[in-house]
């Protein structure tokens, strides 16, 4: 079995972006593990109460519940926060992720379209780092970005006027069948509660979906494409 290490900016990418993607290969009994730049300080907080927690606390515990639905293993974070990640260094943040996929050595990693999909610069920043660090680590087998089909952001866009950053068809290299774990990244969405209103607007698109879209952006492996599975050639 194999080692997935998905790389996110904020606790709640994993979930609302490829969840249903690590949900199955977790299924299959694959490891899965995730990295977040940041634990969401400048989200937003929805109807939940502080209590006298910070909202980075509190969005930590929503994302170790989530990741427990997705069946990932661990969760770590690289303490950065939210927003900020561009005025960083790139190469302290490659050193701080390195040092965690060290102790893990994934075959697989796994990050944000380098487009941002939803256009946060988070969100650039992450993909950067991860694609810095694949050439940097020569046991990773292959580097994938999450990315969205240009007709399903053209729909967003049509439908809600919000602009989202897309992949025409002939650049997505990999199509992974998730229709059966839909419902775990629905249910694991659901513990991030303090955006809750994401999450109302998005399970109904979510759950017209069938398939999670990536592009293989660095291979160490012969593939050959369309793939539809993440593990092809290793
Ligand atoms: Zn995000």
């Amino acid at each position: 079995m194999g080692k997935i290490l998905f790389m996110g900016a904020h606790p709640d990418d994993e979930t609302f972006l490829p969840g249903a993607t690590l949900a199955k290969y977790a299924d299959l009994g694959h490891e899965i593990y995730v990295v977040s730049a940041t634990r969401g300080e400048a989200g937003v907080w929805a109807d939940v109460k502080p209590n006298g927690k910070s909202l980075g606390e509190i969005r930590e515990t929503e994302h170790r519940k989530a990741g427990t639905i997705l069946g990932i293993k661990t969760i770590e974070y690289l303490d950065y926060i939210d927003g900020t990640l561009a005025n960083k260094h790139v190469d302290d943040l490659v050193t701080k992720l390195k040092e965690i996929a060290e102790k893990i050595n994934p075959d697989v990693i796994m990050t944000l379209d380098l487009l941002g999909i939803s256009g946060h610069i988070d969100h650039i920043v992450v993909s950067l780092v991860t694609t810095k660090m694949f050439q940097e680590m020569a046991d990773i087998k292959k580097l994938y970005y999450f990315v969205l089909p240009e007709k399903v952001t053209s729909e967003i866009f049509n439908t809600t006027g919000r602009k989202v950053w897309g992949r025409p068809e002939n650049e997505i290299t990999t199509t992974i069948n998730v229709e059966r774990w839909i419902s775990n990244k629905v249910e694991a969405a659901k513990c991030h509660q303090t955006q809750m209103r994401d999450v109302e607007r998005l399970i109904p698109r979510w759950l017209t979906y069938k398939y999670d879209c990536f592009v293989l952006s660095g291979s160490r492996v012969e593939s050959k494409f369309p793939e539809e599975d993440l593990f092809t050639g290793i």
